[in-house]
């Protein structure tokens, strides 16, 4: 065995940058002219960050000002939950417990500041957001209630898809505004904002081989949401604070590249998936499933979510072990990897006898291989040996 080995699958994590995407931002450094000077120095930056933001907003089928550039996912998602809830008048929040936590503790802490109620929608036996418990909570509440769903397109955990057009659906029915997380979703799917009457998403360039610490906001055009920072008038008053042009230049690149390579490269992906889950079944026959993840048209062809039939007390030891052969994956959320508590994800969709097990979210890119996926199943077998 090569101990020398680095095999990388934690992209639900964060992906490697692509090298255009790296090479573009090398050359946007030179471009060091403050965005609101009104010299040409400010002028030339400031005309590629418009740029970008037509390039994206295009791609979604929507128009610039609707595109709000931030510092990466949680960013965009603080700004909308709070922004509706301080300038909509919101009141009710709708939304569900396998939410990523920029979304859950974003909406406790609004709850606790502004007093507004939450309700959780109940998720069906694989860990989906159940679209007719979603119905019957907007059907209950008051016609003069103004209500926000905030319900997120893939699971970074399980991978489970939800599904969006049919939400936005019922979200239109009952005149309650709609927040699709889709950080997991941009540059893996198209999303087009021209037909779904979706009226926030958010996104983040790191998901799909950009850089980190920048993102987007889209809010749909006349929604009056104001800045949550304080300062300039920087992105039309909406998000104080100079500009990161490498940033947004290297989202931009990052996100047309994807765009431009999405059926060839999910194609590629997709078939690295079936085949790790055809060869851990084969060669682990007791691993198990979590969520959809194993379901090739119910979940994200990036994600899958196995339970090793190990104890549960050994599971810190496989991570140490894979981590040692050079396998990257992770146990759940990066986010989540440095605290005491479970996965709240399988927590909320697994029975209690089942929580404690070895769970392990693989996650796959275009960088990755079948050779790959080999040398991980050995591993894995080593360990359980
Ligand atoms: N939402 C989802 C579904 C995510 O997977 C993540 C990141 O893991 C975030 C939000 C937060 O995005 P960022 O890391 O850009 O703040």
């Amino acid at each position: 065995m090569n101990l020398d080995k680095k095999v990388y699958l934690d992209n639900a994590a964060t992906t490697p940058i692509r090298p255009e995407v790296k090479q573009t931002m090398i050359e946007a450094l030179s471009y060091y002219g403050n965005p609101s000077s009104v010299h040409s120095f400010g002028r030339t930056a400031k005309s590629l960050i418009e740029k970008a933001r037509k390039n994206i907003a295009k791609e979604l089928g929507v128009s610039s000002s609707e595109i709000i550039f931030t510092s990466g996912g949680t960013e965009a998602i603080n700004m909308i939950l709070k922004g509706a809830v301080r300038d909509l008048g919101i009141t009710q929040i709708v939304t569900s417990p396998t939410e990523h936590h920029a979304v859950l503790n974003t909406v406790h802490s609004i709850e606790n500041e502004y007093g507004i109620r939450v309700s959780y929608v109940k998720l069906d036996a694989k860990g989906t957001p159940d679209i007719e418990d979603l119905n019957k909570i907007l059907s209950e509440f008051l016609s003069d209630e103004k209500v926000l769903v905030s319900l997120m397109y893939v699971n970074n955990e399980i991978g489970n898809l939800l599904s969006v057009a049919k939400v936005a659906e019922i979200c239109q029915k009952y005149k309650a505004y709609f927040h699709c997380d889709t950080v997991q979703a941009v540059g893996h799917y198209p999303i087009d904002l021209s037909s779904l009457p979706i009226d926030f998403i958010s996104a983040s360039a790191h998901k799909f081989y950009g850089p980190k610490g920048v993102g987007f906001a889209f809010i749909r055009k006349d929604l009056p949401i104001k800045s949550f920072l304080f300062g300039g008038e920087q992105e039309r008053g909406r998000r104080a604070g100079t500009e990161c042009l490498h940033n947004i230049v290297g989202m931009e690149e990052a996100f047309l590249l994807a765009y431009q390579n999405l059926d060839k490269e999910r194609t590629y992906i997709e078939g690295l998936k079936k085949y790790f889950i055809e060869r851990i079944s084969q060669e682990i026959p007791l691993v198990r499933f979590n969520g959809q993840s194993d379901n090739l048209t119910e979940s994200a062809y990036t994600i899958v979510n196995v339970s090793l039939p190990i104890e549960p007390k050994k599971t810190d030891v496989v991570m140490l072990f894979l981590d040692m052969r050079g396998v990257a994956c992770s146990r759940g959320s990066a986010c989540q990897s440095g605290s005491s508590q479970g996965s709240h994800v399988l927590k909320a969709i697994l029975p209690e006898k089942e929580r404690d097990k070895a769970h392990i979210r693989f996650s796959f890119s275009i960088f990755n291989t079948r050779e790959e996926v080999n040398y991980v199943i050995e591993v894995l077998k080593e360990f359980l040996q």
